[in-house]
């Protein structure tokens, strides 16, 4: 029956063949990067769709983003030609969970038209409830207990769940009072948070279970992509829809990757992924090992790297491909971060002049705070570029409230720039004041902060409001007097300590706080570019006038988080250095298992790649306007030498290249304890140039400030995990 058989199989090898034609029964697709998972699990719909075996609103297709989902639709609409009406259960997790909920929150108390908090609300909500409980909320930061819950509900732990004596209990062991108190709390106010989009459908499907067997029986088939960081709640809900009383179909198709699973950092939980054979036993496991990805020199790179992780299961991955013309994966050094970027850049024009498209080469960072220098040199470059899974660097929240800060000084007439600081820090400064300073403003037509000058000399405002108000207007007459004569830097530093800004992300305790506190650090390193105040705000006015087009031809910068699942033939891994990657804080959290989870983001990151992979390092980092020597990463030590090779560096601040990185292998047979220590600092110091010798005096001796990079990777949770 060959000649019948549909042009969609026609391309698959028989691995593949197999995962799209084995309908019937549980399937666990485990297999490496780049060899097409995620494309069986698309061919599988469209032949389910196909041969007629299940409408569009019988499939329940999971995927990691909103995006991934968007593309998944596309790819089945032309593989069936275009004739599928909508995929209502095609989404992420949360968003079928949403769906779930609009359909059957009454279950929970919650009816039509409930709200879904955000992050902010909900820590707002939880600082209202630890005061009502007469608690001391400095004691007990809000922020801490909404990671709290937040964790227990990716374990699928209800308040009725949690040890009384758990030793995480919060307030003196009142911590799963409180957990009850916020639960009944936002049922009252018809509302949810993002961890009970996935945990009242669970309670919803236990407590019903004839409405649990209307969904088997709506839900045919079920199939999950990236299935390698499905978290317990997940894992939960999962089993729940898909496990079936014994005679009936139970059609559930995962596929994942051991080694590309990298979000255990907020909950997944690989072993997911041998829990599936015993919850659905008889489950056929297909293996797919041809990668048609990439080239052989990045598979061989990714696949001798990974090898150094010892919790896997193991698998083979090999490539036909084999064209004379592929380039083995180039290790760069650079001096330091701007020339990285510089070195980048131009690296990026020159495949540009040999027509290639921005569209197919992206890099991918391990912090946010890398982000930056690209951004700011692209836009020098007049490069197009766009940052996918989180704001551009200067839209960030901490940096525009830190540039409202610098704006007002360098120029007093912004409104919009008072109104954004002149309560944050919170200084008692609340809506009245500011809609009394408004209209005071506006009937004298005057910018705000004069306005705030002239009313305290006035009664208008309350005793407290005007003393707050004359503190901040002190302030920035000082900073406007030293405007002219300080350095910039420094004033600017000098602005964020004073005004308490600085102060009030290191006294936050959210998971995020560490990243902000980072990223404000890489602003006043930006600005040491610029002559002036006044020169640097005219430069991020142009930064962020920088177009962002959907349909523009441009290169894409995201973190090696949000790559997940997506291709390019060009890909560059900036910041390969001791410290940033692998990241100090994963190693210090969670030690080998977060040097692990580390080397498998590196694994994700090379096997983007479908053409050439850079790697680059540099030997310094500029950490508040200090030099600090880095290491290289001990994963380029981990590359095999028969796939990599070590670019020559053209102009070279100090001939620093090959010999780096050739001596960095030496390096690291040291205990690497040492790693900040003496032969890297030495290494560098050697190397140095006049150019740099003036700044470079000045190291600040202790190894570990220079450490906690920024963090990684979507930040807050989105509902479709973007
Ligand atoms: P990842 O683990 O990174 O998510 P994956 O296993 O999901 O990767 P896919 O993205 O599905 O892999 O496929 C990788 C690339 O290989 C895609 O460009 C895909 O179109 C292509 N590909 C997959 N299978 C085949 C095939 N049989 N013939 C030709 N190209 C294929
Ligand atoms: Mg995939």
């Amino acid at each position: 029956d060959g000649g019948k058989r549909p042009d969609y199989l026609a391309g698959l090898n028989p691995e593949q063949t197999e995962a799209v034609e084995t309908l019937e029964g549980p399937v666990l697709v485990l297999a490496g990067a780049g060899t097409g998972k995620t494309r069986v699990l698309t061919t599988r719909i469209a032949h389910i769709l196909n041969t007629g075996r299940a409408f569009p609103s019988q499939i329940l297709a999971v995927t990691f983003t909103n995006k991934a989902a968007r593309e998944m639709k596309e790819r089945i609409a032309l593989l069936v030609g275009g004739a599928v009406e909508g995929m209502p259960w095609l989404g992420t997790f949360h968003s079928i969970g949403v769906k779930l909920l609009r359909r059957h929150g009454e279950l929970v108390g919650l009816s039509s038209g409930f709200t879904i908090l955000d992050t902010d609300d909900v820590v707002r909500l939880i600082k209202q409830l630890i005061q009502a409980e007469g608690l001391d909320d400095k004691r007990w930061p809000a922020k801490q207990f909404a990671g709290m819950i937040d964790t227990w509900k990716n374990k699928g732990l209800g308040p009725a769940d949690i040890p009384e004596g758990d030793a995480r209990a919060f307030a003196n062991g009142r911590g799963r009072e409180l957990y009850f108190a916020y639960q009944a709390r936002l049922t009252t106010l018809n509302a949810c948070d993002f961890g009970d989009l996935l945990m009242h459908p669970i309670t919803i499907f236990r407590k019903n279970p004839d409405l649990l067997k209307e969904y088997h029986g709506r839900f045919r088939y079920i199939l999950v992509d990236e299935y390698q960081d499905t978290n317990t709640a997940q894992y939960m809900w999962l089993r729940l829809l898909a496990q079936r009383a014994k005679g009936e179909p139970q059609n559930v198709c995962c596929v994942g990757d051991d080694d590309q699973s990298i979000y255990g950092w907020r909950g997944a939980e690989v072993d997911n992924i041998l829990r599936f054979e015993k919850d659905f036993p008889g489950a056929k496991v297909i293996k797919l090992e041809r990668n048609y990805r990439s080239t052989e020199h990045i598979l061989g790179a990714a696949a001798h790297l990974i090898a150094h992780n010892e919790g896997r299961l193991g698998k083979t991955l090999f490539t036909d491909r084999a064209d004379p013309d592929d380039v083995k994966v180039q290790v760069h050094a650079s001096w330091d971060s701007e020339e990285e970027a510089r070195a980048i850049g131009e690296e990026i024009e020159q495949l540009q002049r040999s027509k290639h498209l921005l569209n197919d080469m992206a890099i991918l960072v391990r912090a946010s705070f890398q982000m930056r220098e690209f951004e700011d040199r692209f836009v020098t470059l007049g490069l197009n570029y766009r940052v996918i899974g989180g704001p551009r660097f200067y839209e960030r929240l901490e940096i525009r409230d830190a540039m409202a800060y610098f704006r007002l000084v360098a120029q007093p007439a912004d409104d919009l720039a008072f109104e954004r600081i002149i309560n944050t820090p919170k200084r008692g400064l609340g809506d009245t004041t500011v809609r009394a300073l408004h209209d005071y403003a506006r009937a004298r037509d005057v910018p705000m902060l004069a306005a705030a000058a002239d009313i305290i000399e006035t009664d208008e405002l309350k005793p407290k409001a005007r003393k707050a108000l004359f503190d901040v207007i002190q302030s920035f007459r000082r900073w406007q007097e030293l405007l002219e004569n300080t350095p910039h830097t420094e004033l600017a530093e000098q602005i964020l300590e004073e005004s308490g800004y600085t102060d009030m992300w290191k006294n936050d305790k959210s998971a995020e706080a560490p990243g902000r506190l980072e990223n404000l650090k890489e602003l006043i390193r930006s600005m040491e570019s610029f002559e002036s105040m006044r020169g640097f705000l005219e430069h991020v006015s142009l930064v962020m006038d920088a177009e962002t087009n959907e349909n523009l031809d441009a290169v894409s910068i995201m973190t090696l988080h949000s790559a997940k699942g997506l291709e390019f033939d060009t890909v560059f891994l900036p910041g390969w250095e001791e410290g940033l990657f692998p990241h100090q804080r994963s190693l210090d959290e969670s030690g080998r298992a977060g040097l692990e989870e580390e080397r498998r983001l590196a694994y994700v990151g090379i096997t983007r790649a479908k053409r050439r992979c850079h790697i680059w390092f540099v030997s310094n980092r500029r950490i508040h306007g200090l030099w600090q020597s880095t290491l290289p990463s001990r994963f380029l030590d981990e590359l095999p030498e028969s796939h990599v090779e070590v670019a020559e560096m053209e102009q070279s601040y100090g001939g620093y290249g090959r010999g780096g990185y050739g001596q960095s292998r030496f390096d690291k047979a040291e205990p690497f304890a040492n790693s900040y220590s003496t032969p890297g600092w030495k290494r560098a110091q050697a190397n140095k140039t006049d150019a740099t010798r003036d700044n470079w005096g000045t190291r600040s001796g202790h190894a570990v400030e220079r450490i906690g990079y920024g963090e990684s990777g979507p930040k807050g949770r989105m509902i479709d995990g973007e």
